[in-house]
């Protein structure tokens, strides 16, 4: 295996998004060849120790659902993240199925998952750029339209994350008809109000997670390729370029 290597990982124990692994797997297959960087795909949480851990700078977490890694493996990745690690964590990865992980439930990705339209369950959204300014928002647009099914947050949690994408909820229907207990999906107070993509430092290392990304069709999006590219670029930075998760 080359070295950088990313680790792409999509062990699922709740819901499966087979779509969306399947695209988030042929962007980082494209993204690591054209950069000359190492690649191992799996599903098989075995790869979380610290001795295989120190050959990757970058773990993708593809719709990874459900309690997935043992208390161990947790504990692994946990240190490995802190130490310098980065972290690239993608839709289902923050869908609300990893309370039995706790710090990573409330410290990485942090706003808890309340739901997703699902009648219909895709729909066209004006998505906005929150923070033109910072390197993962380089070259993205100021607003969009994109296809997707739409998480709404409780954004309690989001301290200590800088939002760079939200959603305009007057752009679609933040409706939940069939899906769930709660109805309206309306988070209020604008795209700042619903965020859909944040960055966090955490200890020495770097994540990102995005909401966006039930489809295989997102991955193949020129704009949201580029959040994707400029946001691994900005969790690998090395020391000397970490300047703060504000910049
Ligand atoms: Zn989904």
């Amino acid at each position: 295996m080359a070295q950088p290597a990313v680790l792409v990982f999509s062990k699922t124990r709740s819901w499966r998004h087979n779509e969306g692994i399947a695209g988030a797997d042929r962007f980082f297959s494209e993204f690591t060849t054209n950069n000359k960087l190492g690649l191992f795909t799996t599903v098989n949480a075995a790869v979380f120790n610290a001795e295989q851990l120190a050959r990757f700078d970058l773990v993708v977490f593809n719709n990874m659902t459900g309690d997935s890694l043992s208390p161990e493996q947790e504990s692994a990745f946990q240190n490995w993240i802190e130490d310098g690690g980065a972290l690239i964590a993608l839709h289902g990865s923050g869908d609300n199925s990893h309370s039995d992980w706790s710090w990573y439930d409330t410290q990485v990705i942090g706003p808890q998952f309340i739901g997703h339209p699902a009648d219909p369950q895709f729909q066209n959204a004006r998505v906005v750029n929150l923070a033109a300014a910072h390197p993962i928002m380089q070259g993205i647009p100021a607003d969009w339209i994109h296809n997707d099914e739409w998480y709404s947050f409780d954004t309690a949690k989001l301290t200590g994350a800088v939002p760079l994408l939200g959603l305009d909820e007057d752009s679609y229907n933040p409706q939940n008809l069939v899906y769930g207990d709660r109805e309206d999906l309306r988070m209020g107070g604008g795209p700042q109000g619903h965020p859909i993509a944040w960055a966090r430092c955490i200890g020495k290392g770097r994540s990102f997670y995005s909401a966006i990304g039930h489809k295989h069709t997102s991955y193949d999006d020129p704009i949201y390729r580029r959040v994707l590219t400029n946001a691994v670029a900005w969790v690998r930075a090395d020391d000397a370029q970490r300047d703060g998760c504000s910049k």
